[in-house]
C-alpha cells in the first residue's frame, strides 16, 4: 500500500548554491512538522526548460526561480498571474494539478509585508516614494508602491535610461530624478528605499549624502547582507524609522509555501535567526 507521496519543492537558479531559501523552508517544514523536501536545484540555459518540466512527475509542487532565469520562466509558464505579468518575472512557479505551471512574483508582496510588520502604521499614501535603483528588485518595488497607494513613485538610478524604462513602463505617478540630484530630493520622500546592490558585502557604500533626509521618512533597504547596513545605520541616526531588507526575503517566501505544503506559515524571529546564519 502506497501513502501521499511526500510533496518536494525547491529552488532553481545558476548557481544556486549561495541561496538561503533552503534554510528558509526547511525551518517552516520542521515548524509545522510536515512532511516535504525543498531541495536547490542548478540548471544550466540549455536544461532549464527541461529539468522544470520534469519536475511534477518527480512529486514537486512548486519552485522558486532565481536569477538567471526569473524572466525567461514567463515564456514556458501557462499561468501568469497579473503582478508577475507586470514585473515582467517571476519568482514563484506552483504545479498546478491540471498539469499547467503557474507563475507569480512575490517580491512586492515580501517589501510591503516586511515593511508592515517591521513598521505597522507606514501608510504608503502619506506622501511621495523614492526608489533608488532601476533593476529586477526596483520594478517590483515600484509596482507594489503603487498598488499600495503612493501618490508618486520617483526613481533615481545611475544609468538614466533604466529608470525612464519603468516610468514608461508604469506611467503616470512614476518620474526620474537625476542619479546626480538624488540627495537633495530625497527631503521630498516620505518613504526612501535602496533598491540597488549598493552597501552589501562585496560591493561599494552607497555614499549618498543624506544630509537633507527628514526625520519622518520611512526608510527601507533591499540589501540584506550585511543587516544593519550603512544607509539604515545613517538613517537611524538622523531619527528616522528603518526596516532592514532580511524581512523582504522571508516574507517573499510565504505564498510559494502556502501553495505547495498547504500551511501559511509566520514570518518570527527563529526564521529570521535561521536565515541569517545560513
Ligand atoms: P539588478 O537588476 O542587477 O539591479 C542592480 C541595481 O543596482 C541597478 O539599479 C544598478 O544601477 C544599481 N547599482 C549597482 N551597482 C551600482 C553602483 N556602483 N552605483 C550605483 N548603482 C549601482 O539587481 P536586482 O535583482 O534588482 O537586485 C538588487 C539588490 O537587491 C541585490 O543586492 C539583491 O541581492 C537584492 N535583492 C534583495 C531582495 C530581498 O528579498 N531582500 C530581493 C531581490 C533582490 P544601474 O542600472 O546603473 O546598473
Amino acid at each position: 500500500m502506497t501513502g501521499e507521496p511526500i510533496p518536494l519543492a525547491g529552488v532553481i537558479g545558476a548557481p544556486v548554491s549561495h541561496s538561503r531559501s533552503p534554510a528558509l523552508h526547511g525551518y517552516w517544514l520542521r515548524k509545522y512538522r510536515l512532511k516535504g523536501y525543498y531541495i536547490p536545484i542548478e540548471l544550466g540555459y540549455d536544461t532549464f526548460e527541461q529539468g522544470l518540466r520534469s519536475l511534477p512527475l518527480l512529486g514537486f509542487h512548486g519552485v522558486n526561480i532565481t536569477i538567471p532565469f526569473k524572466e525567461k520562466v514567463l515564456t514556458l509558464a501557462d499561468v501568469i498571474t497579473d503582478r508577475a505579468a507586470l514585473i515582467g518575472a517571476a519568482n514563484t512557479i506552483t504545479f498546478l494539478k491540471d498539469g499547467r505551471i503557474q507563475a507569480d512574483n512575490t517580491d512586492g508582496f515580501g517589501f510591503i509585508a516586511n515593511i508592515r510588520q517591521q513598521a505597522p502604521d507606514w501608510d504608503a499614501t502619506v506622501g511621495p516614494a523614492m526608489v533608488l535603483g532601476a533593476g529586477g528588485a526596483a520594478r517590483a518595488i515600484v509596482s507594489a508602491l503603487l498598488a499600495e497607494g503612493a501618490p508618486s513613485v520617483r526613481i533615481s538610478n545611475r544609468t538614466r535610461n533604466r529608470a525612464d524604462m519603468l516610468k514608461e513602463h508604469f506611467g503616470g505617478r512614476v518620474s526620474v530624478i537625476e542619479w546626480s540630484n538624488a540627495a537633495s530630493e530625497m527631503q521630498h520622500a516620505a518613504t526612501l528605499v535602496n533598491a540597488t546592490s549598493l552597501g552589501m558585502t562585496g560591493q561599494p557604500e552607497l555614499t549618498l549624502n543624506l544630509d537633507r533626509l527628514r526625520p519622518s521618512t520611512l526608510v527601507a533597504e533591499i540589501v540584506y547582507s550585511p543587516l544593519n547596513t550603512g544607509l539604515l545605520q545613517k538613517a537611524a541616526e538622523r531619527g528616522c524609522r528603518t526596516v532592514d531588507g532580511l524581512g523582504m526575503l522571508l516574507h517573499q517566501a510565504v505564498p510559494g509555501f502556502e501553495n505547495w505544503f498547504r500551511v501559511r506559515p509566520e514570518v518570527d524571529i527563529g526564521l529570521r535567526q535561521v536565515v541569517l546564519n545560513a
